[in-house]
């Protein structure tokens, strides 16, 4: 959609074109979380997105997330938000994540995993956490690769502070949202492999302004949606 709309008809669209892929699928547009990506926005433009029913919050970088959760939280009347760190996760950046995030969706190693947990246990918190996979062979990515991830679901089950709820994935940017389709499937295959091994209810993360219907069809059960819904950053 052009620029020039605004926010309220933007994020009506994206929740008719999730409920058209949803169906599409056969599956029911309750299942899919629409996470609004607020990296480099405003809290003027967040709130605004608060105000047209948004609850999910999507942020990439620690420092710039602070002071927005603080300001969100500290207002006791705010209704209740939940923030989303989509962005690489530094292990000394970890006890402030712990602090902040309701879910981490870039778990991507056991060394962080168990950094987590040891914060989380001093806050008192289990931390939701999804895994971040690398599917495409992109060195500048970071992630899980697919065959490492069996084993690692199995080490954070033994973890008392860590939930794992999920895996995400960025696939490599491609003009045609369709050729990314294999990636979207590739994740939920992957996701079937660790139901198999007894991990049921797990969150596929995928899909962003270009894809998000494709990542649907395929199975994702959080998009997360910056540009579509707040503009150009
Ligand atoms: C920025 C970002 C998004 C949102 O991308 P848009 O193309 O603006 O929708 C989604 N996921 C991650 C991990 C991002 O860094």
């Amino acid at each position: 959609m052009p620029d020039n709309t605004s926010l309220i008809e933007r994020v009506n669209h994206i929740y008719k074109r999730i409920s058209y892929a949803a169906m599409r699928a056969g599956r029911s547009p309750e299942e899919v979380k629409l996470i609004a990506v607020s990296k480099h926005i405003p809290m003027t433009a967040i709130e605004q997105a608060i105000d047209v029913g948004l609850r999910h919050f999507g942020e990439s970088y620690i420092q710039e997330a602070v002071k927005k959760i603080e300001t969100s939280t500290n207002d006791q009347s705010a209704t209740r938000l939940s923030w989303h760190l989509i962005g690489h996760l530094q292990r000394n950046k970890v006890r402030h994540a712990v602090g902040l995030f309701d879910v981490i969706h870039c778990l991507d190693s056991l060394e962080l995993a168990r950094d987590i947990d040891l914060y989380a246990a001093r806050l008192g918190k289990v931390q939701r956490v999804l895994i971040q996979v690398k599917l495409a062979d992109e060195h500048t990515k970071s992630g899980v690769d697919p065959e490492m991830v069996p084993a690692l679901v199995d080490n954070i089950a033994a973890l008392n502070h860590v939930r794992l709820e999920g895996l995400m994935t960025i696939p490599p940017y491609l003009d045609n949202p369709q050729e990314v389709r294999l990636y979207f499937r590739q994740l939920n295959q992957l996701r079937e492999t660790i139901y198999g091994m007894g991990y049921k209810d797990l969150e596929l993360s995928m899909g962003m302004s270009n894809d998000y219907e494709v990542a649907i069809e395929e199975g994702a059960t959080m998009v997360r949606v910056g540009t579509a819904i707040f503009g150009q950053r």
